[in-house]
């Protein structure tokens, strides 16, 4: 047992100031393993090497006292994350519906807009931005 407390003492002060785990961290381990996993029935070396750099850059990010770059890093890759998950909302939405309605992006500010199928030709405002455009549905 004064063993164990030891043990726990020393990590606590070896982890003193240092970043710890994050969601970037967990998501780098869980990915690390799963490539491991696949690995298993693959056999592919560089997917070893990929394993391991995962696990490498999980376990720096643990260990580095620059905790404003790693929380900054953390950020970014949420950023990222929402980013993807939207655009994949919008993918999905867009297969659903795309019987009924054709999808465009405005000519000038990129905004995704829909018109239903089958109205021919014709002007359309975009409603972000102003602009006027022909399409044809
Ligand atoms: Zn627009």
């Amino acid at each position: 047992m004064d063993f164990l407390n030891k043990l726990r003492w020393r990590i606590q002060q070896f982890m003193q100031g240092r970043y710890g785990p994050d969601k970037l961290t967990q998501v780098l381990l869980w990915t690390g393993l799963a490539v491991y996993i696949v690995n298993l029935f693959l056999r592919w070396p560089i997917l070893v090497f990929v394993s391991l750099a995962l696990y490498a850059i999980a376990i720096f990010r643990m260990l580095s006292k620059n905790r404003a770059a790693r929380a900054k890093e953390n950020q970014q890759f949420f950023q990222f994350w929402y980013s993807l998950k939207t655009k994949l909302g919008q993918l999905r939405l867009r297969l659903k519906n795309m019987r009924e309605y054709k999808y465009f992006h405005c000519s000038q500010c990129r905004t995704m807009l829909r018109s239903r199928r089958g109205n021919g030709k014709r002007m359309i405002t975009c409603p972000k931005c102003g602009k006027q455009f022909e399409i044809k549905s």
